[in-house]
């Protein structure tokens, strides 16, 4: 296994006003005190972005986006492109999010349509895979993961930086999380996958875990094999949390 810095991303979801950047202010300064060992960016929701980005300038935090369009521009009406994300200050995207799969039943093919207008316009992509509880009951976590894996990534990838983040969809935002065995049964898996739909070095790039990270879990899920970073939702939201996974990536 190559090892290389990892990434801690927060995805604010449909969560935050203006007054959140207050967190981010905190958040800041406490890594200004003290640098973290490893990437540390926040994915705000998509009015946020510009304000976030600008409350960040001249540190290391990075911004993302949560979702862009495929598309460049035109009639899509509450819609934000990569490159409207780019022009707010984002240098990240998340792409297929289980929410997004599931709410706006987004396919693999789409995904990758979009990882493809990401790439072109500069964001780097993390794109989300992960099995339903259905799907992992009946044994299926690693096959679902694998297609998602093989059908969600353009090989446009292959040059250029990117992470995927495996989030198993029963454990987000429920406070379960797989057990270290299967998380690195499945980051194994996925590590397989992208070495196998973009060869090397491109197949190196971050794995992150996501689902129910919190600062008393982090430790011992960002030590499995494999795991590049965290994707967190409800932990990002608050500084001290935040922070707290954060200083337990190495
Ligand atoms: C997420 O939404 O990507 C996520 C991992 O959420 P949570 O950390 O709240 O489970």
């Amino acid at each position: 296994m190559k090892q290389s810095v990892k990434l801690i991303a927060g995805n604010w979801k449909m969560n935050g006003l203006a007054a959140s950047l207050a967190e981010v202010e905190t958040l800041k300064s406490r890594l200004a005190e003290e640098p973290a060992a490893c990437r540390v960016a926040l994915c705000p929701p998509a009015t946020l972005i510009h304000r976030l980005a600008q409350t960040v300038a001249h540190s290391a935090i990075e911004v993302g986006a949560q979702d862009c369009r495929a598309e460049t521009s035109g009639a899509f009406t509450g819609s934000v492109s990569a490159a409207m994300a780019r022009d707010a200050g984002a240098t990240l995207v998340i792409l297929g999010h289980s929410e997004r799969r599931q709410e706006f039943r987004e396919s693999d093919a789409l995904v990758a349509a979009k990882a493809v207008a990401a790439v072109e316009t500069g964001l780097s992509p993390i794109v989300c895979v992960g099995e339903t509880l259905a799907q992992r009951q009946a044994g299926q976590a690693v096959d679902v993961v694998r297609t998602q894996v093989m059908q969600s990534l353009p090989l446009v990838l292959a040059a250029t930086p990117f992470a995927v983040a495996y989030e198993p969809v029963w454990a987000i935002g429920t406070g379960l999380t797989p057990t270290l065995e299967q998380i690195e049964e499945v980051h194994r898996a996925v590590r397989a996958a992208m070495i196998e739909r973009l060869g090397l070095p491109a197949g190196w790039m971050p794995i992150l875990y996501g689902g129910s990270v919190k600062p008393d879990n982090a430790a011992e899920i960002l030590a499995v094999p494999e795991v590049g970073g965290a994707l967190v939702g409800g932990a990002s939201l608050i500084a001290a949390d935040f922070l707290g996974i954060i200083r337990r990536a190495s």
